[in-house]
């Protein structure tokens, strides 16, 4: 808590308006307010200070320092506005709100008319000569007190009300006569007492402690304490609430009076209007009840002109003082305008982006207050479909929002068929259970993806996210059934063909097609992106494998590729089969004759890529998979084979047929001899060709590779470089494309610049193998083109090994690129999908880790890791070029962290792009502030 102030209690006069932890968010700019000559009525803030005091006591009371405050405060409010708290002719009522440093629901909100009891009343009504009105504000203070500060069941109270309106024939309260709400505020005393035991408190101080003592009780409250849990709020950024107390004014006090919420722009576009609602002869809760429809706040123009006036007059300086769109609460009593309370407003990213873009031009903030406003994931909002929030639709199952964005299509169960309807102009969804590399061309050909199995770092949710697709993964509440080619989900039957949306950002799976909304990719933005690239010093470049997905990346501002997977390009329908014959290939020799065919492949798709890039580096990764994920599974083919088997086994009883027929009964031969003949004639061909043997023969031999290739843990084996060291011919071909590729381009005068990157590398004796080989590729195909290619060389840090190598990796490494999908695994040693799929919910559930490592970079472990690789790189190669390309790339808390340890560039999704490049200038603006753990 650290020292504590001289006092609890500031009147808005005196209060900090800078100080939110120590008055509240609500409180300090109540006092802001009335500092800079806002009609605020008079009143007074208790500190967060005299909470956790209250707390700390045990709840025993409020301690008599601060009831000597409070009292002071009180005869303060008295004389400013000239009544008295429990003065029987002129009664002082006041208001009693909660107030944290951060807005936080959950907490006890408003009580109302506190001061009221049945001698003040009189008083109440001799002033306002208003019957009606007292024994309104009455029946609100005992419900709000009882049910607020009490703990009454508000259910109670409204039945009572509810039978007296009933009673008068009162359609509503307003046509409640005095009578009646008199009859309502006898009910509620009475009410009162049998549930709580004892009477109404009827002194004013009284009322006034208690209700104090429930605001602090509050904040312990289970509801606080879970929303504080759920959105991490610590006590640095919050702790305890303040108390307001404020003079009540009343929009209750007849058609000259009303009450009302409003925007000084709009929160859902951005437009530069006053936005709002308004309620004649109304208090405050009355619209957020919405027992009568208010008005648009541009109808006050005829109802109020006058006030109207004031109201765009308080707009503007409330936006001039906070420099923030602000959202307001406002009252008119008897024609006079009081503004109650002023928070910044909440508003989607259309409108912070127009906005962030209109007060720069208009002098209110600098375009580093327009990019600091803006919270980088909030941009996500704007590159995806949306559902449309207007679609009223059922929810079938939920499982994990792997890949945002919403789409819907046919429901279809594996990649071919996926491709084929893709062909014919169809959209689809691709459900599997989970996905494998060689569903690649389904994930091409679908709109979305549905797993029921995996994470979301799953391959499905992974490739998914690279592509921009959306994608629900892990919906376990699905039975698929791929073989009668059925799901069912829910109790629903699904089958081919029967259309399905999936919202990838919420992980909601409905039935049929729900309504979508296209991303806005505005102009606004742009610009707004363009500051921020002025300010940040991290540089935004892109995974992506693709010519699309590199087009898509360099039109969201990426500044290169940083990492493009080869491994990628393997999968695509043409080239798997090229692919599988490299792998199954007995001789080198043979595996040459099938890189012969694939190296076309290869660089026309990085001519292609740098064509596109245009002159930015594009750093390609050699082959990084263990080979087997080219290859079908043992089992798959163990199925192919028996049923292969069988086919041959049915052709040859079928030509046995006729003459076991004949042996049964020639009759039966006699009717049905001729059809068979013809039948076992036409197989004929089938048998003597061997197409069934032969392709048993080839799917043996690929059963045998794959036994032979099978590892207990592919990921941790015979992968990445340690692949390019016993088959040096696949990353010669794959080398030999990208200088081709490059030295095409600089022929063709195109700017190029190409970096080759090896994966998984732990010493610098397998960079030197491939840097090798690298310079004599180079060396024949300069002389070949006649054309020199500029080119670095690289590798990515993916083991902890290499990190702590780093110095001596540097010797050969020109750029070095952290793939902390790999370096997770492998600093946790936790292999991903079983760590997701079986223990990490519960550790994070436990709080024994705080998230999941695999989508929220571990700055303390991993992160640490990265700091001291950078420092024992740079010693070797001062001007080391060093990066990041495992999914933590695209998220703003690890980017801010790259920034701290002055890496050059994040690489992320191409869709992500946006949001890093905000993210990198947040970076650096509050580089002053960040606190490395
Ligand atoms: C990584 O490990 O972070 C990385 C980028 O490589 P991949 O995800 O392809 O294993
Ligand atoms: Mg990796």
């Amino acid at each position: 808590m650290g020292t504590r102030s001289s006092k609890f209690v500031f009147s808005f006069e005196e209060g900090d308006n800078k100080n939110k932890k120590l008055l509240g968010g609500k409180g300090a700019n109540l006092c802001g307010m009335t500092q800079i000559g806002l009609p605020v009525p008079p009143g007074f803030v208790i500190s967060t200070e005299a909470c956790l005091t209250y707390l700390a006591q045990n709840k025993k009371g409020l301690n008599a320092e601060l009831l000597k405050e409070i009292r002071a405060e009180m005869k303060d409010l008295e004389k400013k506005t000239g009544k008295g708290f429990g003065d029987p002719d002129q009664p002082l009522l006041v208001s009693v709100r909660s107030g944290a440093a951060m807005s936080m629901p959950g907490m006890m909100d408003t009580i109302l008319n506190l001061g009221l009891n049945q001698v003040t009343l009189g008083g109440l009504i001799k002033m306002t000569k208003n019957e009606r009105f007292a024994y309104d504000a009455y029946r609100r203070l005992i419900q709000l007190f009882g049910s607020v500060a009490l703990g009454m069941r508000d259910e109670d109270f409204d039945e009572i009300f509810k039978e007296i309106k009933e009673k008068h024939k009162a359609k509503d309260d307003v046509h409640l006569d005095a009578a009646g709400l008199k009859e309502t505020c006898e009910g509620f005393l009475e009410l009162v007492q049998k549930k709580t035991k004892k009477p109404f408190p009827e002194d004013p101080y009284e009322q006034l402690e208690i209700a104090i003592e429930a605001v602090f009780k509050s904040w312990m409250g289970k509801r606080a304490v879970d929303y504080r849990r759920e959105f991490h709020i610590t006590p640095e950024m919050a702790n305890g609430t303040a108390v307001n107390v404020c003079t009540m004014v009343f929009g209750n006090l007849g058609e000259d009076s009303a009450t009302g919420v409003a925007f000084t722009r709009n929160p859902g576009t951005g437009e530069n209007r006053l936005f709002g609602e308004y309620m004649i002869n109304a208090q405050g809760e009355d619209v957020v009840a919405g027992i009568r429809t208010p008005k648009p706040i541009n109808e006050m123009r005829k109802d109020m002109p006058e006030v109207y006036k004031e109201l765009e007059a308080l707009r503007h300086t409330l936006e001039k003082h906070y420099r923030e769109v602000q959202d307001f609460e406002f009252t008119i009593e008897k024609g006079k305008l009081y503004c109650l309370q002023t928070r910044n407003g909440k508003m989607n990213a259309s409108a912070l982006i127009k906005t962030s873009i209109d007060m720069v031009n208009e002098g209110l903030i600098s375009e580093q207050q327009a990019i600091l406003r803006i919270q980088p994931e909030m941009l996500d909002q704007l590159l995806h479909p949306r559902l449309d929030p207007k679609a009223k639709v059922k929810v079938l199952a939920t499982g994990l929002p792997a890949s945002p964005g919403a789409a819907s299509g046919k429901i279809v169960f594996d990649a071919d068929r996926a491709e084929s309807k893709a062909k014919i102009g169809e959209r689809v969804i691709l459900v599997r259970e989970e996905t494998k590399p060689d569903d690649i061309h389904g994930f091409f050909a679908s709109q979305g993806i549905l797993t029921s199995r995996g994470g979301k770092t799953s391959h499905a949710a992974v490739v998914a996210r690279s592509m921009g697709k959306p994608c629900v993964s892990g919906c376990e509440a699905i039975h698929i059934n791929d073989i009668a080619k059925e799901a069912v989900i829910s109790g629903v039957t699904l089958r081919e063909g029967d259309m399905v949306t999936i919202d990838g950002s919420t992980g909601n799976v409905f039935l049929g097609i729900v309504p979508t909304i296209e991303p806005e990719f505005v102009e606004d933005l742009l610009v707004l992106l363009e500051w921020a690239d002025e300010m940040a010093q991290l540089k935004v470049m892109a995974n992506a494998d693709t010519p699309e997905g590199v087009s898509k990346a360099k039109k969201y501002g990426a500044v290169g590729i940083g990492l493009c997977r080869t491994e990628r390009m393997f999968n695509q329908p043409e080239r798997l089969p090229i692919v599988q014959e490299m792998i199954l290939a007995e001789t080198s020799e043979e595996r040459q004759a099938a890189l012969e065919r694939l190296l076309p492949f290869q660089r026309e798709d990085f001519k292609e890529i740098f064509r596109i890039m245009d002159g930015l580096p594009v750093t390609v990764r050699l082959l990084d998979p263990p080979i087997h994920e080219f290859l079908p599974s043992d089992d798959e083919l163990v199925v192919e084979i028996r049923h292969l088997r069988e086919l041959v086994r049915t052709v040859e009883l079928m030509e046995a047929l006729p003459d076991t027929l004949k042996l049964l009964d020639p009759q039966l031969h006699g009717k049905y001899a001729a059809n068979l003949e013809t039948i076992t004639h036409g197989l004929e061909e089938l048998k003597n060709r061997h197409l069934a043997e032969n392709l048993i023969n080839a799917k043996e031999s690929m059963l045998q590779k794959v036994k032979a290739l099978s590892e207990t843990n592919p990921m941790l084996g015979h992968r990445g470089v340690r692949l390019g060291i016993t088959y040096p011919e696949i990353y010669s071909m794959q080398i030999r494309a990208i200088i081709e590729a490059a030295a095409e381009c600089v022929k063709e005068k195109i700017p190029v610049a190409p970096e080759i990157m090896v994966p998984q590398v732990c010493t610098l004796q397998e960079l030197v193998f491939v840097h090798n080989d690298v310079n004599r590729i180079r060396k024949e195909v300069e002389k070949k083109f006649g054309v020199k290619v500029p080119l670095k060389f690289g590798t990515m840090i993916e083991v902890v090994r290499a990190c702590m190598r780093a110095g001596r990796l540097a010797e050969l490494a020109e750029f070095m690129s952290f793939g902390t999908n790999d370096l997770t695994q492998a600093t946790f040693s936790f292999s991903r999908e079983d760590a997701e799929n079986k223990f990490l919910p519960l550790y994070n559930e436990r709080g024994i880790l705080q998230h999941n490592p695999f989508e929220i970079l571990d700055i303390k472990g991993v992160g640490r890791l990265m700091l001291i690789t950078v420092e024992w790189a740079r010693k070797t190669r001062p001007d080391i070029k060093t990066g990041i390309c495992g999914e933590h790339g695209g998220h703003p808390d690890a980017i801010r962290f790259c920034h701290h340890i002055n890496l050059t560039y994040v690489s992320c999704s191409p869709l992500r792009v946006p949001i890093a490049r905000l993210a990198a200038a947040h970076g650096k603006l509050k580089e002053a502030e960040y606190q490395f753990v």
